[in-house]
């Protein structure tokens, strides 16, 4: 693939403006590009790192061509921006990873059978497009999860069914939250011993590389800690990179991808899902690695070289979810007088419960001492020593 460079100076543009949209921006403006936000909601953070920004619907004509008119190159935060939007910008200029990919993504079922149908393991799953087959196709070993198809994270969108006796309560919320052409996947639930996750940036040369593999620890489905290295023996680590490397070459992805995986107790390796885009596991990046997950996407995006891999220390990222983040900051004095802890605040205004506001990154010489340093605060972590 023969793709001319796009240079510092030139304008990109993101769809979406949370976190990981902020991120880009701020690693974008730091290597001299101009960066348009598009996010229909005002408050969202990346707002405030934008040279501009469009607040509109993503299904606004108008917009799209204001949009189109600034940018030389767009990307996106996440998996759930209208592939149809993407696959009109594409008409006009370079969006990577591309409508393509995005499409087989954003569909579990789709991304699922291409990983199969790849060779890459994937939990046993079917296919629902009504409730009604919930009863027929629930059918023993249990436990197992139904998802939506489409617009799923961190945990919502998923019904555990541990027993028969589950599938009329699953099958009313399915129905409750049907929409025309509505489609759920159910999975056998895989008895992993741990969760893993490895970053891989493909560049538009076809060349990739991966990110050291991490080990994650969730909390109600949704990610409270990365431990980077994770502690697998190397053919673990080498069989992961592999994987990563196979899924995003099969996709002839162009970007920043985040394989999330199930290891089993034999050492097998099943794949959870693909991020086309940078992830919360890979926050330590901004912290403890040369090049981040965010300039990648950056230098994926524009034709450039892809930056160094190399992890300059080992690492723990613990998630500040909801109320967190007021006990954070009420007690930040005592609290970042642990040694090596770096603070990321992400600025929403707004706080709920299991909403991702910050993370903090433990930097030490070695994972073990990450780890401490991170259970030292996790344990401060509690309301009355942060009223105190
Ligand atoms: P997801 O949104 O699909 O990434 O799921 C969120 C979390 O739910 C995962 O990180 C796992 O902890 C758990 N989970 C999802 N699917 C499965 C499965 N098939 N087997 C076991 N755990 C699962």
């Amino acid at each position: 693939m023969n793709v001319t460079a796009i240079h510092p100076g030139a304008t990109l543009g993101v769809l979406g403006g949370g976190q990981l949209g902020a991120m880009f921006a701020t690693a974008a403006r730091r290597m001299g590009y101009a960066i348009v936000v598009w996010d229909p909601d005002p408050e969202a953070p990346a707002h405030r790192i934008a040279d501009s920004s469009l607040i509109h619907p993503f299904t606004d004509d108008s917009a799209r061509q204001a949009f189109t008119r600034q940018v030389r190159a767009a990307t996106y935060e996440w998996e759930n921006v209208p592939a149809d939007l993407c696959e009109q910008l594409e008409r006009e200029l370079p969006v990577r990873p591309s409508s393509r990919v995005l499409r087989v993504i954003q569909d579990r079922i789709e991304q699922k059978t291409f990983l199969r149908s790849h060779g890459l393991a994937v939990p046993a799953f079917s296919t629902l497009t009504s409730p009604d087959e919930l009863g027929r196709q629930t059918v023993p070993p249990f436990p197992l999860v139904c998802k939506t198809a489409t617009a799923g994270y961190d945990g919502k969108g998923q019904w555990k069914i541990r027993r028969t006796e589950d599938c009329p309560a699953v099958q009313q919320e399915l129905a409750r939250n049907q929409r025309p052409g509505s489609r759920w996947i159910l999975e056998e639930w895989v008895p992993f011993e741990r969760e893993l996750s490895i970053l891989v940036v493909r560049g538009t040369d076809g060349q990739s590389q991966t990110y050291p593999l991490v080990e994650n620890v969730h909390e109600d489905g949704i990610l409270r800690q990365t431990v980077v290295p994770a502690d697998v023996p190397q053919a673990v680590a080498d069989l992961a990179a592999g994987m990563a490397r196979d899924a995003v070459q099969a996709l002839d992805g162009v970007g920043v991808f985040c394989m999330e995986l199930f290891l089993m107790a034999d050492g097998r390796l099943v794949i959870n899902e693909i991020a086309p885009r940078p992830h919360n596991s890979g926050h330590y990046t901004l912290d403890a690695c040369t090049v981040s997950q965010f300039e990648q996407q950056v230098r994926a995006l524009c034709g450039l070289p892809l930056g160094e891999v190399r992890l300059l220390s080992p690492a723990v990222m613990l998630n500040l979810i909801g109320d967190d983040v007021r006990l954070v900051t009420a007690a930040a004095r005592d609290l970042l007088d642990v040694p090596g802890a770096i603070l990321h605040l992400y600025g929403k205004r707004v706080i709920r419960p299991k909403r991702k506001m910050g993370h903090i990154s433990f930097l030490a010489p070695t994972r073990t001492e990450a780890l401490a340093a991170a259970s030292k605060f996790h344990s401060r972590l509690v309301p009355t020593q942060a009223s105190e």
